[in-house]
């Protein structure tokens, strides 16, 4: 399998190369050269669909039964046997959980193993980076778990100090790896995301400690996340028989990756994209035009984004795969502002789409709904997903699937609000707040936290 970009003027890469390249170098996302077609088996097993399903994404780049065992390995450490199990709501809506991984949030389904193929990759290659990220949040936990102890990356991510929460911050700070290095900086995310980008464009720096990203414009994340709607297809009736999913959305890779099981022969006659009140893309789907606002925060920050990267990818699908065009499009949209779908983009998104954004009132009152019906505790941005799914559904005698991408205890205030009852944190985490904290805290600075950076790496 090969890999192009979005942009039409990068190399063309294997799955091995698209893997530790991240971002083509014409500022474009890969993605497949073809879309392949899935099989007609499945049993449900998460392990043995996931390896059959990636298998003709990954080619013969990457030895196949060391890519099984990763595979196998990355999904040992969820919670569940099921990895993502099924659960019903009050109202027959079905809930995918995607939240059993080491930090309680979807982004485990792909970093589990997007940090074990790059390690694989790069020892194989002989080569380490240092990994470098900025978060307000759920990512860099997510990332640190992915990379801690793995020989040839070592992980530096940056935090705005007091800002994220206690929960947060722990799940980050208490990984005792020699490899993980947190920083709290003196500033806001913004500041911290600054930092991060002038650290990648200074060049000699980057080349210098061999600097690398896993962020979710990276393709293995797509393609690991493409695994899920597979799963639940198969325990829902079978691959062959229709399926709907309501997601709730941000960076538009977790829906894009439903996309790509539905473009792989998947039967998805609906996807709903759930919006908080940042919702340039229900107007997107609604009218095919997108106008960049501010940034609001909510009480499901992992959604409060204004732009969504990988919407890209379905822009150059949409558009035919003219990555010129695609690339004068964006490049419009950013010097404007403004963006348009032309008559034709529009009518073919009419089809398999539909977006709705809810308020975070309408999140609690869902939540406290949810919980007094069913027993069952929603986190805010599962209950984004979950209304949607509800207000968007077009056809009751086909199943409908909301993805739940946290679990309850990783948002407590939230929940509490909604329920009146603090969500507890799983054994294995109960202890969380009292295990030793390992941080340090420099200043907003550029050349303080390179330094800091030089000398986290190891070898
Ligand atoms: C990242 C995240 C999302 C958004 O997913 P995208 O792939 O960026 O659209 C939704 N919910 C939670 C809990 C997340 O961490």
């Amino acid at each position: 399998m090969r890999y192009v970009s979005t942009r039409g003027a990068a190399p063309v890469l294997d799955f091995a190369d698209t893997l530790l390249a991240g971002l083509a170098d014409d500022g474009g996302l890969y993605v497949p050269e073809s879309w392949p077609t899935l099989g007609s088996g499945g049993r449900g097993d998460y392990v043995e669909t996931a390896v059959e399903v990636m298998a003709p994404f990954v080619g013969d780049a990457i030895d196949a039964d060391a890519f099984a065992a990763m595979v196998d390995d990355a999904y040992a450490g969820f919670d569940h046997p099921d990895v993502t199990p099924l659960v019903e709501l009050s109202d027959g809506i079905h809930l995918l959980e995607l939240f059993h991984g080491p930090t309680l949030a979807f982004k485990d389904v792909a970093l589990q193993l997007v940090g074990r193929l790059f390690d694989h990759e790069l020892s194989r290659r002989g080569e380490r980076v240092t990994i470098v990220g900025a978060t307000s949040g759920d990512t860099g936990s997510a990332a640190i778990e992915a990379c801690r102890d793995r020989e040839a990356v070592d992980i530096v991510i940056l935090h705005p100090a007091g800002r994220v929460s206690d929960v947060q911050r722990r799940q980050m700070t208490t990984v005792p790896s020699a490899n993980v290095h947190n920083v709290a900086v003196d500033g806001t995310f913004d500041d911290c995301q600054d930092l991060v980008k002038a650290m990648f464009a200074d060049v000699a720096f980057r080349d210098e400690v061999r600097l690398s990203a896993v962020n979710s414009i990276n393709w293995a994340r797509v393609m690991a996340q493409v695994v899920y709607y597979v799963v639940a297809a198969e325990r829902l009736g079978g691959r062959r028989s229709p399926v709907a999913f309501s997601v709730p959305t941000g960076n538009f890779g977790n829906v894009f990756a439903g996309h790509v099981a539905r473009l792989s022969g998947l039967e998805v006659p609906q996807l709903v994209v759930g919006s908080n009140t940042n919702d340039v893309l229900t107007r997107f789907f609604a009218e095919g035009a997108m106008d960049i606002a501010e940034v609001v925060p909510t009480t499901s920050p992992s959604m409060d984004i204004q732009v969504s990267s990988n919407l890209e990818r379905l822009l150059f699908e949409m558009g035919g795969r003219d990555g010129a065009a695609v690339g004068a499009q964006l490049d419009d949209f950013r010097a404007t502002g403004r963006f348009r779908l032309d008559a034709v983009q529009h009518a073919g998104l009419a089809d398999g789409w539909a977006g709705a954004r809810f308020g975070d009132d309408e999140v609690r009152a869902c939540i406290g709904d949810e919980a007094d019906r069913s027993g069952i505790v929603l986190d805010p941005h599962t209950a984004v997903g979950v209304l949607a799914a509800r207000a968007c559904r077009r056809d009751p005698s086909i199943p409908m699937v909301a993805l739940a991408t946290a679990h309850p205890a990783k948002f407590p205030d939230a929940v509490e609000a909604a329920t009146g009852a603090r969500p507890a944190l799983p054994e294995r985490l109960a202890d969380l707040h009292e295990r030793p904290e390992r941080l340090v805290a420099l200043p907003d600075d550029l050349a303080t936290v390179q330094d800091h950076v030089r000398s986290c790496r190891r070898g």
